[in-house]
């Protein structure tokens, strides 16, 4: 969060908007949690966890926008597609 979605008073860190007193704290939580699962997705995506990786980037994605977390979702929800049609094309030869 670069500014109070209230007042756009630039954002001083603290959880409460230093100009119009809005409570940033539930924010700050969402903002957070997005960090966390954007992390969480990348992790899974070192360990080939294709469709975990895709799910937690995805809900990243539903709390922040974020170029990484988006390209995450992206290429782990590639990587299983991959995954799934090699194990199909596997099962009908
Ligand atoms: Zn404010």
């Amino acid at each position: 969060m670069e500014r109070c979605p209230i007042c756009r008073a630039r954002f001083k860190n603290e959880p409460v908007c230093y100009r119009c007193g809005a409570d940033l704290s539930p924010l700050l939580a969402i903002e957070a949690e997005a960090a966390a699962l954007e992390q969480q997705a990348v992790a899974l995506t070192k360990t080939g966890q294709w469709l975990d990786a895709w799910q937690a980037a995805d809900q990243a994605l539903t709390r922040r926008h974020s170029s990484l977390a988006f390209a995450v979702r992206e290429f782990a929800r590639r990587q299983w597609i991959v995954g799934e049609t090699r194990q199909w094309e596997r099962l009908l030869a």
